[in-house]
């Protein structure tokens, strides 16, 4: 296959069968974007009056409660910069840390230093590690792109947990345009989905209480807390300038946050999967969506994100000894890991999906296919 890199992102054809190029060489992740831009994006007036106006009405109407809002906070930029955007308007925040011993040392401190600093009440969230350990085990031997869904699947189970218990119906959400607007396609999967993780579980673990590891369903997360509590989500940083640098300077300058290095790096799990799993076993570079999702927001070049990703992906000693950190935590052999990694990878879709996943994709395709003719 002829190599093929996008004429005015980073994306390209290596790991990537769903990508297309037009006649000028500019690929459709990126067209995307810029047609999804001004629709979502709005770091000017338009962005400060409508949150002005949300948050205005979410503290009038909450003004008989403890809390505002509560948040998911990872202690990643983005997570923190939203945590920073919603103290600067008064909100009263509960917010949950789910610290599955996979942190990188810097990000406990940072967590606290946020709440600490804006007023935050903060709720840390230990998952069993002996029963998260074997889940994330079992992931990993599977072989699917996306080993992360177990740290995700509890943190959204943990934080509607809370929700529930103090009457708290809005979600702030550090998801964004600025820096996530490209993200490849084919090598992920929804993390809420509980019926693949038990099936995964079952299948390649060990342990056999899985009832005693918070998990959330489709079901719970779409239909139980979408539709029947109403539970409104709020991304502030879509209606805000946000340039990733200038956002770490704030942090740095209002809460001593300190730099963990580059996206999803804060935990040491995500950085070897970034970093190692997915671009050894799948060809996929992260770095590669993040960057481009920075050209298209404006605050990367094409020039400075082709440097970058000729840098070095990462630092034999430290991955080392974060590999070591990493599978004593979770209780895997090095043997084992490596074994791993010389194995195919495999899909997500091999194994069982909920009923709603399984069907969604076929829905979506009818819909695009009437709505083409
Ligand atoms: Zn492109």
């Amino acid at each position: 296959m002829e190599y093929k890199q996008c004429a005015r992102c980073v994306m390209d054809n290596i790991g990537d069968s769903t990508i297309k190029f037009d006649d000028n060489g500019v690929c459709n992740y990126c067209s995307d974007a810029l047609r999804a831009k001004n629709i979502v994006y709005h770091p000017n007036d338009t962005g400060k009056d409508y949150l002005e106006k949300v948050f205005g009405d979410l503290k009038r109407r909450r003004k008989d409660y403890k809390y505002d809002c509560m948040l998911g906070l990872s202690g990643g930029l983005d997570s923190s910069y939203a945590a920073y955007v919603a103290h600067t308007y008064g909100l009263r925040m509960l917010a949950v840390h789910v610290d599955d011993g996979l942190d990188a040392p810097v990000t406990t401190d940072n967590v606290k230093k946020i709440c600490d600093a804006y007023g935050i009440d903060l709720v840390i969230e230990n998952p069993d590690p002996i029963l998260f350990g074997d889940l994330t085990c079992a992931f990993i031997r599977a072989g699917v792109p996306n080993i992360a869904i177990p740290q995700d699947n509890v943190l959204f189970a943990c934080l509607y947990k809370y929700a529930k218990d103090n009457q708290i119906d809005c979600f702030l959400n550090g998801s964004n345009f600025a820096l996530e607007s490209i993200l490849q396609r084919g090598n992920t999967y929804d993390a809420s989905d509980k019926r693949h993780i038990l099936a995964i579980w079952k299948r390649f673990g060990q342990m056999k209480d899985y009832a005693n590891l918070p998990l959330m369903s489709v079901f719970e997360k779409r239909v139980f807390y979408g539709y029947i509590h109403k539970i409104l989500t709020i991304k502030p940083l879509n209606y805000v300038e946000y340039n990733a640098q200038e956002a770490f300077n704030t942090l740095h300058k209002t809460c001593g946050f300190e730099y963990y290095g580059d996206k999803h790096c804060e935990s040491i799990f995500t950085k070897i999967m970034q970093r190692y799993y997915l671009p050894k076993k799948f060809n996929v570079d992260k770095r590669k969506s993040h960057y481009s999702s920075m050209i298209i927001s404006g605050q990367m070049t094409r020039e400075d994100a082709i440097k970058r990703l000729g840098e070095q992906l990462y630092n034999p000693n430290e991955f080392s000894s974060d590999l070591d950190f990493v599978l004593g935590k979770i209780g895997m052999s090095k043997k084992e890991f490596n074994k791993v990694m010389h194995e195919e990878g495999h899909n997500h879709s091999e194994y069982p999906m909920s009923i709603i996943n399984s069907i969604l994709p076929i829905i979506l395709d009818i819909r695009k296919r009437l709505t083409e003719y």
